[in-house]
């Protein structure tokens, strides 16, 4: 009885907290807060009216889903990834995008300097959760971030390209074996589509096909655009219109 006892209070100060609400829970987030994110069950979230990739997002850029992403990146959560990693594969498993072949999973990289400071890159950490999720494989170097950017957050649109010009180069994974399957990119959060744009740019001019972007959250809300079919081969044009094509 005792001993019972001494377990149930050692449990109680064991178990991890919900990074949310500070709820005691074994999960990494409680069931309440979990709830709350869910961007709504069978329902595809509003796709950004002018993406220049087709584009599979899981939820809204507000709320409970926002709060997770800030714990996840700025508050040492990257447990966090695992979950919601997860809920996206499982979202993509439901309204993928048509490609011909799998494609290949690249997250947005973190310039190493940046990554060694945080610990760790959160787009890799729910790729890998993704891919956990799809069966897709996921190449971790595919690209790599040459340049130290300053935070996209709160800069116009000509900031925003110049701040990320050149800032990507393709990574050791396809630098020697350019992949014959199509890339679809990964990030935690899209906003204006200019970083994915930037990077997909990148992988074109070493002739490697990107078929999409993927992302948790989407900060651009307007319902004018349902997400577009990726036809792997055919997207070629499509990516090279767009780089020079108006701000998104
Ligand atoms: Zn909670």
């Amino acid at each position: 009885m005792l001993t019972q006892s001494w377990q149930t209070l050692a449990n109680l100060f064991l178990q991890q907290t919900c990074p949310l609400c500070d709820r005691a829970t074994p999960q990494p987030l409680c069931a309440n807060c979990w709830h709350q994110l869910q961007p709504g069950a069978n329902t595809r979230p509003p796709q950004p009216p002018s993406a220049a990739l087709p584009i599979v997002t899981w939820g809204a850029y507000e709320g409970a889903l926002k709060r997770a992403i800030a714990a996840l990146k700025y508050h040492g959560q990257p447990q966090l990834a695992m979950p919601l990693g997860q809920a996206l594969g499982q979202h993509w498993q439901q309204f993928p995008l048509k490609t011909v072949r799998s494609p290949l999973v690249v997250p947005i990289p973190m310039h190493p300097e940046k990554q060694r400071q945080r610990g760790f890159n959160q787009a890799e950490l729910l790729a890998k959760a993704f891919c956990q999720q799809t069966g897709l494989s996921l190449v971790r170097q595919g690209l790599v971030r040459r340049k130290v950017t300053t935070p996209q957050f709160g800069l116009g649109l000509q900031a925003r390209q110049q701040n990320l010009a050149n800032a990507f180069i393709v990574g050791p994974a396809f630098n020697q074996h350019r992949p014959t399957r199509p890339v679809l990119l990964l990030d935690d959060i899209y906003t204006t589509g200019t970083t994915v744009k930037v990077a997909a740019a990148e992988l074109r001019r070493w002739g490697i096909s990107v078929c999409g972007v993927v992302t948790l959250a989407s900060a651009v809300l307007e319902k004018s655009r349902q997400m577009s079919d990726c036809p792997a081969d055919a997207d070629s044009n499509r990516l090279s219109r767009s780089t020079t094509s108006p701000p998104l």
